[in-house]
């Protein structure tokens, strides 16, 4: 390293990304030092008492099929740092009215033959997918425009994921089975006739048949306290309450990566106008509002399954879940929002006190919508659960505003690091070969404002490490 610099890499923000990114750096010899705004490390993947004291809740993602399955994460000895993994039994039930409810088990088998006529259609789209999840997830978890190692993988699975949700759902006649689908494309924040809205129903049905929709004991915050204790045992620092305003604040480095959205970037370094122009025209999508619940009891389902589901989504039929995200994304509040939630406490006890729960709730909104949607929430939950408004003991409710005071990367309450339409899957923050590298030498992003995106993988920030590890070997001064 040439003596005038302090660090070979600088990484700010030590949300999944940054970690994954020092680590990868850490991981070839290299000197690294990651910069946290935040009193706490993990970003969008953090565990807090929200509530009370004693309830434990995910301040940002609670369920990690994607860490569980991330081809850098699975590489990394992060049980030996404190990650262990619990698998509810049921990973997903999603009620579609008072009498019927679609449920998803890891087993294809088991959950094939509750889908009826469609049984044999659902294992055709996912059984050659499952069969070769490993091959099938290195294809698709990096820059979309690669030469792939895996040719018939990346057809199988690319021509599909090019589809809307409502086109592929066509191929079935069954309303559970449709509703199931509608659930898991409304993970993307598109419109479900939009394109490309069908690569989110094919990678978490997917994940969840692979590797099961599973938590991490204690909270999401356990995944980034690993990442955290393995990148500081391979020598890597870490400073936090440490917010960098401008580039000039960071110490001399070889290469700076940050873990930061297109617009916070444009704030803190002086870039080329013409690439800043690019970076200005990103688009940032539908936020969430949240609520994190801590309860006296487990929530009064009406359906069995979901006494048993880790996750629930809350959407009734395929046609009101479309409906509802296509108001969110036209701009507008849905009268019947589609709800997401998650019920760690039925596996994990040490995250509240005994016979009490938590439940993290939310559903999507129009960027940076200020609407409480606290009443809406609570009257949608009670329909499938009567009397789950009794349970509340305490409630954080966190709008689009809230949660980008916590973290500057949830730009309008956006928590996937930038919208997910076609061309922004492809051009991710610009389009590029190497989209990690900007335009100027020595800066990097590594956020889920790059590929593959959003959700906790790390797999941004292992890509934009390989990219600096290539531009070292290259010889970068
Ligand atoms: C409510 C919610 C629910 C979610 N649910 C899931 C889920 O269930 N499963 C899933 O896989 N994903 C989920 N996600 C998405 C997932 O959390 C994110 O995609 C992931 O955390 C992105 O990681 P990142 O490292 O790119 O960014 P972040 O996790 O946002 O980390 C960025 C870090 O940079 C820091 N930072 C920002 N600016 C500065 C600065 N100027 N100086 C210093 N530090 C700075 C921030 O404080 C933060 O710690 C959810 C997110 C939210 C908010």
């Amino acid at each position: 390293m040439p003596a005038n610099h302090e660090y070979d890499a600088v990484v700010v923000g030590a949300g999944p990304n940054g970690l994954a990114a020092a680590i990868r750096i850490a991981q070839q010899g290299f000197s690294t030092l990651v910069l946290e705004q935040s009193p706490k490390v993990g970003g969008a993947c953090r565990t807090e008492e929200l509530t009370l004291p004693g309830f434990c809740h995910d301040v940002g993602s609670a369920v990690h099929p994607l860490a569980l399955g991330s081809p850098f994460f699975s590489s990394l000895p992060l049980e030996e740092h404190g990650l262990s993994w619990l698998h509810p039994t049921i990973p997903l039930a999603h009620p579609i009215d008072k009498t019927r409810v679609a449920t998803l088990y890891q087993s294809l088998e088991k959950t094939a033959p509750l889908l009826g006529r469609d049984a044999d259609r659902y294992n055709a789209l996912f059984g050659p997918l499952v069969t070769n999840w490993q091959s099938v997830l290195q294809e698709f978890l990096q820059p979309i425009i690669h030469p792939p190692k895996h040719p018939l993988r990346m057809a199988q699975f690319g021509l599909l994921a090019l589809l809307s949700v409502e086109q592929l759902v066509r191929r079935f006649s069954g309303q559970t089975t449709k509703a199931l689908l509608a659930g898991l494309g409304a993970h993307s924040f598109l419109s479900l006739s939009a394109p490309g809205s069908a690569s989110f129903v094919l990678m978490l049905g997917l994940l969840a048949h692979a590797v099961g929709w599973p938590i991490p004991k204690g909270g999401a915050g356990s995944i980034t306290q690993a990442l955290a204790h393995y990148l500081l045992s391979l020598g890597g620092k870490i400073e936090t309450r440490m917010s960098i305003k401008s580039f000039r604040e960071l110490p001399k480095t070889r290469a700076v990566l940050y873990d930061i959205t297109p617009r916070q970037l444009i704030q803190i370094e002086r870039l080329p106008s013409s690439y800043q122009k690019r970076l200005e025209r990103f688009k940032y999508g539908p936020a969430v509002f949240k609520i994190d619940y801590a309860l006296d009891g487990g929530v009064p389902w009406i359906h069995e399954e979901c006494h048993n589901a880790g996750t629930v989504h809350l959407g009734g039929t395929f046609g009101e879940v479309a409906l509802a995200e296509s108001k969110i994304v036209s701009g507008q509040q849905a009268a019947q929002p589609f709800l997401l939630l998650s019920q760690p406490t039925l596996w994990d006890s040490t995250r509240a006190p005994a016979d009490r729960h938590i439940l993290w709730a939310y559903t999507h909104v129009p960027f940076g919508s200020d609407h409480d949607l606290t009443e809406v929430i609570e009257r949608r939950i009670d329909c499938f659960a009567p009397g789950f408004a009794k349970r509340i003991m305490g409630r954080r409710v966190s709008a689009p505003a809230q949660l980008e005071t916590m973290n500057p990367n949830l730009v309008g309450g956006t928590i996937t690091g930038g919208a997910n339409h076609l061309w922004q899957l492809i051009a991710r923050p610009t389009l590029s070969a190497v989209p990690y590298r900007t335009a100027k030498k020595g800066v990097y992003l590594c956020s889920s404002s790059t590929p593959p995106g959003g959700g906790v993988h790390g797999m941004c920030g292992f890509h934009a490490a390989n990219a600096v590890l290539r531009d070292f070997h290259r010889g970068l001064k």
